[in-house]
C-alpha cells in the first residue's frame, strides 16, 4: 500500500472527488475516506450528495457550489483552504471538474499555491469511450454538442478532421438530431451511443451513424444519460452505399465567380438542386467541412 493511501487528510488542501455515474459500489474507499475525514464538502447539490453520504454513513457538513455561486464561493472556499481547511468538492455524478463545476475553485487554489489532490473514480466519457469498440489511441472529448442546430453543426464541422476518436455528452431529447447531423457533416462513420452507464438499464448501441439514427429516431423517445462516441474515419462512399451528394460547393463557386455574392449564389444553387434554402445551406456546410478533410 502506497504511503498516500494510508495518510489521514491533509489542512489546507482542496480535495476532487470523484462519486458514482450511477451505480454506488463504483465510489472508492480513498473517496470514502476523504469525504469522512474533510472539514467540509462542497456539493453541487448538497440534497443529491446527502442522499450519498447517508448511503455511506458519512455525517460531514456540506455547502453549496454549482454554477450559479461558482464565482463568489471559489473565491471563498480558497481562502478557507489558505486558512488551513481541508474541502472536498464533489458534483453530482462523476468527476468535478469534467462539465461540472470545479475548475474556478481549482484555478482559485492554484493561483493561491494550495495543494490541490485528485480524487479519481467514475467519469462517463472515459466509460462511454473504452467500452465503444472504437479507437482509444487518441480521442477528443468536446462535452455537449451546442443546442441549436446550426452552431452544432458548425462545431461538428470544424471537429470533422481531426484524427481523433469524437465523444460528446448528449441530452435523450437531442441525441436524434445530433446523430443526423453528425451523419450529414461528417460523412457516414461507426458511432456508439453508451447510455445509462452502470446503471440497471446499461445499453451501448453500436453501428454506423445511419443506423444509429433510425435506433434513436423513433417514436418513443430515448431516455437516460447518454455519451455519443464517433469515429474518426468516414467509411468510403461506396462502401457505404450512398449516392454521391451534388456538388453544392462547386455550384455557388460558380455562382459567385459570375459575380453574384454567397447568398444569392446559395439561393440560386438550391433553386438549380430543388432544394429548400436551409436544405442547401445544410448541405454546402457539409460539402466544404468534406472538401477540407479530403
Ligand atoms: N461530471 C460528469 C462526468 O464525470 O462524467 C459529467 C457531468 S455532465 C453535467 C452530465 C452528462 O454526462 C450527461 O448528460 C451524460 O451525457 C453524461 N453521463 C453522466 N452519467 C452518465 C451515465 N451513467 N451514462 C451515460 N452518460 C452519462
Amino acid at each position: 500500500m502506497s504511503e498516500r493511501a494510508i495518510t489521514a487528510v491533509a489542512a489546507g488542501t482542496l480535495y476532487l472527488v470523484a462519486t458514482p455515474i450511477g451505480n454506488l459500489e463504483d465510489i472508492t474507499g480513498r473517496a470514502l475516506r476523504v469525504l469522512r475525514e474533510v472539514d467540509v464538502i462542497a456539493c453541487e447539490d448538497t440534497r443529491h450528495t446527502r442522499t450519498l453520504l447517508n448511503h455511506f454513513g458519512i455525517t460531514t457538513k456540506t455547502l453549496s457550489y454549482h454554477e450559479h455561486n461558482e464565482r463568489e464561493r471559489a473565491a471563498e472556499l480558497a481562502a478557507r483552504i489558505a486558512a488551513g481547511a481541508s474541502v472536498a468538492v464533489v458534483s453530482d455524478a462523476g468527476t468535478p471538474g469534467i462539465n461540472d463545476p470545479g475548475f474556478r475553485l481549482v484555478r482559485a487554489c492554484v493561483e493561491r499555491g494550495l495543494n490541490v489532490v485528485p480524487v479519481p473514480g467514475a467519469t462517463a466519457f472515459v466509460s462511454a469511450l473504452v467500452a465503444s469498440g472504437l479507437p482509444t489511441d487518441e480521442f477528443y472529448f468536446a462535452g455537449f454538442l451546442p443546442p441549436r442546430q446550426h452552431a452544432r453543426r458548425l462545431r461538428l464541422a470544424a471537429l470533422g478532421d481531426l484524427n481523433a476518436t469524437l465523444v460528446f455528452y448528449e441530452a435523450p431529447h437531442r441525441i436524434a438530431d445530433a446523430l443526423s447531423d453528425a451523419r450529414e457533416i461528417l460523412g457516414e462513420r461507426e458511432a456508439a451511443v453508451a447510455r445509462e452507464l452502470t446503471k440497471l438499464h446499461e445499453e451501448i448501441a453500436r453501428g454506423r451513424l445511419t443506423d444509429l439514427v433510425a435506433r434513436f429516431s423513433g417514436q418513443t423517445p430515448a431516455r437516460g444519460e447518454m455519451v455519443l462516441v464517433i469515429d474518426r474515419r468516414r467509411i468510403a462512399v461506396a462502401e457505404a452505399g450512398e449516392q454521391p451528394t451534388p456538388d453544392i460547393a462547386a455550384l455557388v463557386a460558380a455562382f459567385e465567380s459570375e459575380g453574384l455574392d454567397p447568398r444569392a449564389a446559395l439561393k440560386r444553387a438550391a433553386r438549380e438542386l430543388g432544394l429548400n434554402r436551409d436544405e442547401a445551406y445544410r448541405r454546402l456546410v457539409a460539402a466544404r467541412a468534406q472538401a477540407k478533410r479530403e
